[in-house]
């Protein structure tokens, strides 16, 4: 399973795709990729390898320069399309895709429901991205406060990237036991599960600590812990060679 990001100046959606299948090794029975242009945003995902994701989006309109892609590993539901990841929030705002397991996505996904809200799958993963939804609406915070209050609800370990089509020039990324390497390019910036799909465009790493969230624009980096103390990124530099 794995997870890959871009946030910068080129198209998004060949980066990601690329840096899917050099993560293929991991194993996995799904994939699926989110692109974003402006707040315009498209979702492909499909059961099975990411040449058959490829083949199948190569009729739709792939076009943005954020995008974030994901292969699955199903833990929570079985594999088919409509488990595969991204997921999105009640209202479609919001996108998330996520390695790992929400271990309280139970009690989480019961009290959603109570509150109106729909699944449209069986993934834990989902229940993660509408209780950010859920907590923006009743809080009224921004989307960082959003995440980093629904992050210490939950049980579990992960690795996440989400989108906002509200704030369509920013990925949050986080982690919690599950890996996740950003890479530092001038004007872009590179996310994934290990540095294989970063390294062919930068050098400069900054590996996120458990308990990390991290806000990412084309130009700009900030990092937050969980308990809302701000880090200052230690960038450093791969020696591994492809
Ligand atoms: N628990 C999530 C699911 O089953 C994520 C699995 C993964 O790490 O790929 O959808």
């Amino acid at each position: 399973c794995g997870i890959v990001g871009y946030i910068g100046f080129r198209e998004a959606w060949p980066i990601v795709l690329k840096g899917l299948k050099r993560l293929e090794y991991r194993g996995y029975d799904s994939a699926g990729i989110a692109v974003m242009n402006g707040e315009k945003q498209n979702i492909y995902k499909k059961a099975g390898k990411v040449s058959v994701l490829e083949d199948y989006a190569k009729a739709f309109d792939c076009s943005g320069n954020i995008g974030m892609g994901h292969t699955r590993w199903a833990t929570h539901g079985q594999p088919s399309d409509r488990n595969s990841h991204p997921h999105t929030s009640n209202n479609g705002q919001l996108s998330i895709i996520h390695n790992g397991i929400i271990e309280n996505y139970a009690t989480l996904k019961e009290e959603l429901v109570q509150r109106g809200h729909v699944f449209s799958s069986d993934t834990d993963t989902e229940v993660l991205i509408h209780l950010i939804e859920e907590i923006q609406l009743m809080e009224g915070t921004d989307l960082l406060e959003s995440v980093r209050l629904a992050l210490n609800e939950v049980a579990g370990a992960y690795a996440i990237v989400i989108m906002d089509k509200a704030s369509p020039d920013r990925l949050i990324v986080a982690r919690k036991g599950s890996p996740l390497v950003i890479g530092v390019g001038s004007g872009e910036y590179f996310v994934a599960s290990d540095a294989t799909p970063i390294i062919e465009y930068t050098k400069n790493v900054i590996y996120l600590n458990d308990n990390e969230i991290a806000v990412l624009t084309k130009e700009e980096l900030f990092i937050k812990r969980l308990d809302n103390v701000v880090q200052t990124p230690q960038i450093q530099e791969l020696n591994m060679k492809l």
